[in-house]
């Protein structure tokens, strides 16, 4: 392919700090950049805690673990997302009660919410897709009214806001993703943000492996030993090296970005307009991250041919999430509820290349020549 879907970014200064963390001669977890980034990310979000962690699918099993998950207990998904935003907590043992998106954007329709709930409901999650807020103020107040978790999936969100706040800081906990074709990337990696007070010191012994170890470092405990559940969710310091590089190039990174948005936003509307295609819808009160570029085709036939177009001119673009209700894993467990919004965006959307050296002059030029076929 002349132009991939995505390329990861590497800023120059990741080996380097690899590099000064084999020097330090302190490579597993928690230890000098680790620490680094938890408190660029505390200070700059205003995150009460942030953890490193190995995956945001990681961080969203800590997530379910720190919500207290049980077999039998409801957990609220939107049905259009990765599977990790689900797979997290059926492993704790939940039955997943899938929500629709809005008409107009992937995101969870929070009007739709209060008729989800039950007594056994434990959890909203909700998925900032392509960085763009969900509609916070009312899915918090629904929340809050029933006293159920709200756990942000932010994988996409980084540097995202909602009205003052940045996404991640908003619901009781979130998880975000450094995969490499996030906006800064670790390889993989992720961070689990924590907003509620009740789930800090409990959010540290999960995260190393069931001991107060973390307490222990800080010379608060004199011994350390078995106090709970938990796993080894923490990355080692070569990981936690790489992803300071791109935490100390966030800036230019996002800049870039939006640059490269803006110029698709502006480039494309009168062939959208010619194609019967709907362009992402630009955020308002929301921020735009530049996570992604997509658009949303009149029908499947058409998104299938512009795909095969793109591909013919050595350019790929890709679809993604078919809905998890319908999925092989979850069809028969799901309660039979139509979710037209989420099959639509499933059968309809589709994203354009979006990353930092991207030449975007050719996508559009190859878009542009596309014609309709009779
Ligand atoms: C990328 C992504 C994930 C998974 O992130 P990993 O770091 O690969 O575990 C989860 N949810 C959403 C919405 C994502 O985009």
């Amino acid at each position: 392919m002349k132009i991939p879907f995505n390329k990861p970014y590497f800023t120059g200064k990741e080996t380097k700090y690899i590099e000064d963390a084999v020097k330090r001669g302190m490579i597993s977890g928690n230890g000098y950049y680790t620490k680094k980034c938890q408190t660029y990310f505390q200070e700059s979000f205003g995150f009460k805690k942030a953890l490193l962690t190995t995956s945001c699918t990681d961080a969203l099993e800590m997530c379910a673990m720190l919500a207290n998950i049980k077999p039998g207990d409801e957990v609220i998904v939107p049905s259009y997302t990765f599977v990790s935003t689900a797979l997290a907590f059926v492993r704790q043992g939940a039955n997943i009660v899938f929500a629709d998106s809005k008409t107009d954007n992937p995101n969870i329709d929070e009007t739709q919410l209060e008729t989800l709930i039950t007594n056994k409901t434990k959890a909203i999650v909700v998925v900032h897709y392509a960085g763009v807020a969900c509609n916070m103020d009312t899915i918090m107040a629904i929340a809050n009214a029933h006293s159920i978790l709200v756990i942000e999936d932010a994988a996409q969100a980084i540097c995202s806001r909602y009205k003052e706040k940045y996404l991640g800081a908003i619901g009781h906990m979130a998880a975000f993703s450094f995969h490499e074709t996030k906006n800064i990337i670790s390889g993989e990696g992720g961070l689990l943000a924590i907003n509620d007070d009740r789930f800090i010191n409990r959010a540290e012994i999960i995260w190393e492996k069931g001991t107060n170890r973390a307490e222990f470092f800080r010379g608060e405990v004199n011994k350390y030993g078995w106090v709970d559940t938990g796993s080894s969710f923490l990355p080692s310091e070569i990981i936690a090296a790489f992803l300071w590089a791109q935490i100390e190039n966030i800036d230019n990174i996002q800049k870039k970005r939006l640059q490269l948005w803006h110029y698709y936003n502006n480039a494309l509307v009168n062939w959208a307009h010619a194609h019967d295609i709907k362009l992402m819808p630009e955020p308002e009160k929301e921020t735009n991250n530049a996570h992604m570029f997509y658009v949303v085709c009149k029908s499947m036939a058409q998104r299938d041919a512009i795909i095969k177009y793109l591909k013919s001119k050595n350019i790929l673009s890709v679809f993604h999430y078919l809905s998890l209700h319908k999925s092989q894993f979850y069809k028969n467990k799901h309660d039979g509820r139509a979710l037209p919004n989420s099959d639509k965006f499933s059968e309809r959307l589709l994203r354009l290349p979006m990353f930092y050296e991207l030449d975007a002059v050719e996508v559009v030029k190859a878009l542009v020549s596309y014609k309709t076929p009779r």
